[in-house]
C-alpha cells in the first residue's frame, strides 16, 4: 500500500476540524471540504485559533503553528479530492449525506485510496458496500474534542483488509493516539458501555432516585468520574444520546437499550444540554 502524505476530511464542523487541526501538526497535507468552500475556509480559521492558543499555552512553537496551519487546504467541494491518499469523513450523522458523500468520492479518488468514515453509528459494512473498495474501507472513532482526547476507536467492516486496517491504525498513532480494535456492532466499544450509563442515570432521575446534582456528584465521587453523567450527556448533547440509543435499541433489537422516556421528552422540549442552553442543567443562554 502507498504511503499516506495527503489526507482529505469531508466536514469541518466540530470533528472534522479537529481531525484536520491534529493531522496536520502532525505533518500530513490536509484537503478541507465541507459543503461550500466558504464553511471550509471557516474551519480552517478555527482551527487557526486553536493552533493560535496551543501557541500562547506554550505547547507548540509559533512556527509549527504557522506550518500546520500552511498544511490545510479548504477546497471548493469533492472533486478536488483526487490526490488524497486517505478520506476521512465527518459530515453529520445522516446516512442520505454519507452515502451520497462516498458515491462522491468513490468516482473521483484513485483506486487506492483509504476511506474512513468518524460516524457514531451507522454500519461500517453498510457503507463500504455503497463503494467499489469495501476492502479499502474502515471506521475511525476519534473522540471530541480531538486535539485533547487520545482514543480512536477503528471499527473493521466485514470486507476491511489488513494492510487497510494497518494502515490506519499506523496513522491514528503517528497522530499521537491510542488505537482500540472493535468490532462493527452497534455502539462499538465506548458508546455501547458509555450511552447505557448516561440513559440510566437519566432514568435515576426520571424515578426520583436523586437530583440532578446528586446523581452525578454520586457518579464523579463515587467511581472517579471527570463528570457526572448527566453533565456529559449535556456536553455531548441530548439529542445525540437518544439517536445513539435509538441505534443500540434498533440494532440489537434487546429491550434493554430502550431510551428513558425522560430523556426523550427533553429533546421534544428542545433541551439539548449546552448548545442549546439548557438540558439538565441551565446554561442561562
Ligand atoms: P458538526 O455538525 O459539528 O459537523 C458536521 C459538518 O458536516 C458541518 O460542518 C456541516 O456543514 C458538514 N456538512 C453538512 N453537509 C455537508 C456536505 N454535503 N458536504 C460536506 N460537509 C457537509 O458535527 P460533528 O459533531 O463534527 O459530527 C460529525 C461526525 O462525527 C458525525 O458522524 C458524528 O456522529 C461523528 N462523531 C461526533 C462526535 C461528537 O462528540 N460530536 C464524536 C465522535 C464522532
Amino acid at each position: 500500500m502507498s504511503e499516506i502524505t495527503t489526507i482529505g476530511v469531508v466536514g469541518a464542523g466540530q470533528m472534522g476540524a479537529g481531525i484536520a487541526h491534529v493531522a496536520a501538526v502532525t505533518g500530513y497535507t490536509v484537503l478541507l471540504a465541507d459543503a461550500d468552500r466558504a464553511r471550509a475556509e471557516q474551519g480552517k480559521a478555527g482551527i487557526e485559533k486553536r493552533l493560535g492558543r496551543s501557541v500562547e499555552k506554550g505547547r507548540l512553537s509559533a512556527e509549527d503553528a504557522a506550518a500546520a496551519a500552511g498544511r490545510i487546504r479548504p477546497v471548493d467541494g469533492l472533486d478536488d479530492f483526487a490526490g488524497a491518499d486517505l478520506v476521512i469523513e465527518a459530515v453529520s450523522e445522516r446516512e442520505d449525506l454519507k452515502k451520497s458523500i462516498f458515491t462522491r468520492l468513490d468516482a473521483v479518488c484513485g483506486p487506492a485510496a483509504i476511506f474512513a468514515s468518524n460516524t457514531s453509528s451507522i454500519p461500517i459494512t453498510r457503507m463500504a458496500a455503497w463503494t467499489s473498495r469495501p476492502e479499502r474501507f474502515i471506521g475511525m472513532h476519534f473522540m471530541n474534542p480531538v486535539p485533547v482526547m487520545k482514543l480512536v476507536e477503528i471499527i473493521r467492516g466485514l470486507a476491511t483488509d489488513d494492510a487497510t486496517y494497518a494502515a490506519v491504525k499506523a496513522l491514528a498513532e503517528q497522530m499521537g493516539k491510542t488505537t482500540v480494535l472493535a468490532r462493527d456492532m452497534p455502539g462499538f466499544v465506548v458508546n455501547r458501555v458509555l450511552m447505557p450509563m448516561i440513559n440510566e442515570a437519566v432514568v435515576a432521575l426520571y424515578e426520583g432516585i436523586g437530583s440532578v446534582q446528586d446523581i452525578d456528584i454520586a457518579m464523579k465521587l463515587g467511581t472517579n468520574q471527570p463528570m457526572g453523567p448527566l453533565t456529559l450527556a449535556d456536553f455531548i448533547g441530548l439529542d445525540t444520546c437518544l439517536a445513539i440509543m435509538e441505534v443500540l435499541h434498533g440494532g440489537t433489537g434487546d429491550s434493554k437499550y430502550r431510551p428513558c422516556p425522560l430523556l426523550r421528552q427533553y429533546v421534544e422540549a428542545g433541551w439539548l444540554g449546552r448548545k442549546s442552553g439548557r438540558g439538565f442543567y441551565d446554561y442561562g443562554k
